[in-house]
């Protein structure tokens, strides 16, 4: 029997990046070891098997959100993408594609998982920023574009005007090689336990101006409605 790590599964509109508002089910897997220390779900962390789901709880519950009105799921984490989820992952997407569902996957451009993306519809994909302390190899996200560009975007949440540049220098690496580049969108950084930060916000897109608009400045619409810890939503 398929047995998943499952942190929650909730019905939201945040859907970050291009697809923000956009009603879903998030499926949060748990565990992770990419390590981002500006992280917001720092609770998914642990591959902790008392998370342990079968993949019929997990559809049953998909489905009861569902009603069969909200058919698009994004999955998330925690690393969905961590070599240990993946067996379990292509189970439960193989089961949503066979019941129609729309798939995002959340991925933490760490790595490309050919079996993985080749089945989803959609995948979001992060440019790693230097507050992050995570690296995303510009190499990676070249050939990530390259195979998957046609149905994705990259995400970058900056902090400062070091994580703009960075950013900056990665989409000028893309550009130089020729390639149609995604909808790249930044997520100006919105930690647990700060007030909305509107200097940030306005400074993100204020340098975005002054370099000629290359990105979309989109934040994340669930902290702003519910908070910065909220969760579920
Ligand atoms: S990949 Fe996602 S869950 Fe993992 S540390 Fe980074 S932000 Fe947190």
């Amino acid at each position: 029997m398929t047995t998943l790590l499952i942190n929650s599964i909730y019905r939201a509109t945040e859907g970050e990046g291009i697809h923000i508002g956009v009603p879903q089910i998030f499926v949060r897997f748990q565990g992770c070891h990419v390590g981002c220390v500006n992280c917001d779900t720092k609770e998914t962390w642990d591959f902790d098997p008392a998370y342990t789901k079968s993949i019929d709880e997990v559809m049953e519950r998909i489905e009861t959100l569902s009603q069969d009105i909200i058919k698009r799921v994004s999955i998330t984490g925690g690393d969905p993408l961590h070599p240990s989820h993946i067996p379990s992952l292509l189970n439960l997407i193989n089961e949503l594609k066979s019941r129609n569902y729309f798939i995002n996957i959340e991925a933490a451009g760490t790595r490309i998982v050919k079996e993985v993306f080749d089945l989803v519809d959609f995948i979001s994909y992060d440019f790693k920023t230097p507050s992050t302390t995570v690296k995303t190899s510009k190499e990676l996200l070249i050939k990530f574009i390259e195979d998957y560009g046609f149905k994705a975007q990259i995400k970058a949440v900056v902090s400062d005007k070091k994580d703009f540049e960075a950013t900056f220098d990665a989409f000028y690496f893309v550009k130089k090689s020729g390639l149609t580049i995604p909808p790249w969108c930044l997520t100006p950084c919105f930690e647990p336990g700060e007030q909305f930060p509107m200097n940030r916000f306005q400074q993100v897109v204020q340098l975005n101006e002054s370099f000629g608009l290359p990105f979309r400045v989109i934040g994340q619409q669930h902290k702003w409605v519910y908070g910065s810890e909220a969760r579920l939503v």
